[in-house]
C-alpha cells in the first residue's frame, strides 16, 4: 500500500454582517469570515492538505478567487470536487487531523457536528476525521479576533502498486 501526506494551512479575516461557518457548520456569532467563497476556513485547510499529498497545487488554483462561479460557493461543495479528484487518480483519505485557532466562539459544543458534516462528504467514519479547537492565547490578530485560523494534515493511502497522477 502506498501512502502520502499533505498538509494545509489557511486563514480568513473576521468581519460583520458574514455568516460564520467552520467545516460545514454555520455558527451563531456576531462576527463571520470574509471571504470569495463562504470563507469556511477549516475546509479550506483540509483541502489544501488533500491536494498538497499529491502535489496538486492549492485550491486558489481550482477555484480562482477572480471566477464569479465560486462567489459565495459553498466550500463543502468544493471539497466534494477535491476529493473526486483524488479519487480518479486512486487514493483515499486514510485520516484527517485538524486545529482551527479562534479566540471565540467556544467552538467545541460544534465540533462532532463538523466532523459529521466533512465524514458525510469524503464518504469516511466520523472517526477518520479528526478536529480540534484551540485559542491564540489572546496573542496576535488571532487573539485580537480579527482572524480565524485553521491547519489540517491528511493522510492519503492507494492500493494501486505505482499511482497515476
Ligand atoms: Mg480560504
Amino acid at each position: 500500500m502506498n501512502i502520502k501526506i499533505g498538509n494545509g494551512y489557511d486563514i480568513h479575516r473576521l468581519v460583520v454582517d458574514r455568516p460564520l461557518i467552520l467545516g460545514g457548520v454555520k455558527i451563531d456569532h456576531e462576527l463571520g469570515l470574509l471571504g470569495h467563497s463562504d470563507a469556511d476556513v477549516l475546509t479550506h485547510a483540509i483541502m489544501d492538505a488533500m491536494l498538497g499529498a499529491l502535489s496538486l497545487g492549492d485550491i486558489g488554483h481550482y477555484f480562482p478567487p477572480t471566477d464569479s462561479q465560486w462567489a459565495g460557493a459553498d466550500s463543502l461543495v468544493l471539497l466534494g470536487k477535491v476529493h473526486q479528484l483524488i479519487q480518479e487518480r486512486g487514493w483515499q483519505i486514510n485520516n484527517i487531523d485538524s486545529v482551527v485557532v479562534a479566540e471565540r466562539p467556544k467552538l467545541k459544543p460544534h465540533l462532532q457536528n463538523m466532523r459529521t458534516q466533512l465524514s458525510s462528504v469524503l464518504e469516511l467514519e466520523p472517526e477518520q476525521v479528526s478536529i480540534k479547537a484551540t485559542t491564540n492565547e489572546k496573542l496576535g490578530p488571532i487573539g485580537r479576533e480579527e482572524g480565524i485560523a485553521a491547519h489540517a494534515v491528511v493522510l492519503l493511502a492507494s492500493s494501486i502498486p505505482t499511482c497515476i497522477y
